[in-house]
């Protein structure tokens, strides 16, 4: 589903280079979940842009559905961002003119996946039902991001990556919308790649994995 082979990336910044990424290899198989960890600023989040195809790296290739991420065009890689991958991130990414419904259903338009029973029974699954046509910012936190994975869901991707899903939110709203996150990724069977501080996340997923220094250790849950 989505392979990394010896990926190197760095930044250019003020201060002068900042090597990121050092020879990162990793594969996740359809259906399989990974968490990985680390601490801030060990890289996690340019793992997962890259994974996405969002940015690409120095060295080194990614596969994504069986596609060589780098040597497609931008407007191919957007494609098969929308077809194959789910993004789920901190901060909501909802578009607020769009109503509950809208913002499920924009998603899966975009990879003509549209399937209004699907999108209806995700409703329900997000305990959305009756605020259909309510417009984010009148919904809590915890019912954006339950909303922000519905959308991200509803095109059935055979991939999930989340960035720190739960980081906004508070502890106990934070495991209930875990608890749903995997528990979609289950029913879906998509693959999930999840960045996450909580060795509880970590636990249940097939591997765990830590970044540290800019290189992947295994590590346990
Ligand atoms: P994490 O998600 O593990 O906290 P990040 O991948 O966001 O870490 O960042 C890793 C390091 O790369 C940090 O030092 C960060 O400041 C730096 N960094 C991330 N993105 C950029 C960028 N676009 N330009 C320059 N430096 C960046
Ligand atoms: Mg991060």
């Amino acid at each position: 589903m989505l392979e990394l082979r010896q990926v190197h990336k760095t930044f250019v910044t003020p201060q002068g280079p900042l090597k990121v990424l050092e020879d990162v290899s990793l594969r996740l198989a359809a259906g399989q979940s990974l968490a990985l960890m680390g601490e801030s600023g060990s890289g996690k989040s340019t793992l997962l842009h890259l994974a996405a195809g969002l940015d690409l790296p120095d060295q080194g290739v990614i596969t994504l559905g069986g596609q060589n991420v780098e040597s497609l065009p931008e407007p191919t890689r957007a494609k098969l961002r929308r077809e194959q991958l789910g993004l789920v991130f901190q901060q909501f990414h909802l578009v607020p003119s769009l109503t509950v419904i809208d913002n499920l259903r924009l998603q899966a338009r975009l990879a003509h996946r549209d399937d209004a029973d699907w999108a209806d029974h995700l409703i329900e699954r997000l305990g959305l039902s009756g605020m259909e046509k309510r417009y984010p910012e009148q919904l809590s936190g915890g019912q954006q991001q339950r909303l922000a994975i519905g959308r991200a869901l509803a095109p059935r991707p055979p991939l999930l990556l989340a960035d720190e899903p739960t980081g906004n939110l508070d502890e106990t709203t934070a495991a209930e919308v875990l608890e749903l996150l995997l528990s979609l990724v289950r029913e879906t069977q998509c693959a999930l790649l999840i960045v996450t501080h909580s060795p509880q996340v970590a636990a249940p997923l097939d591997r765990c994995l830590c970044l540290s220094h800019g290189r992947l250790l295994d590590a346990a849950p």
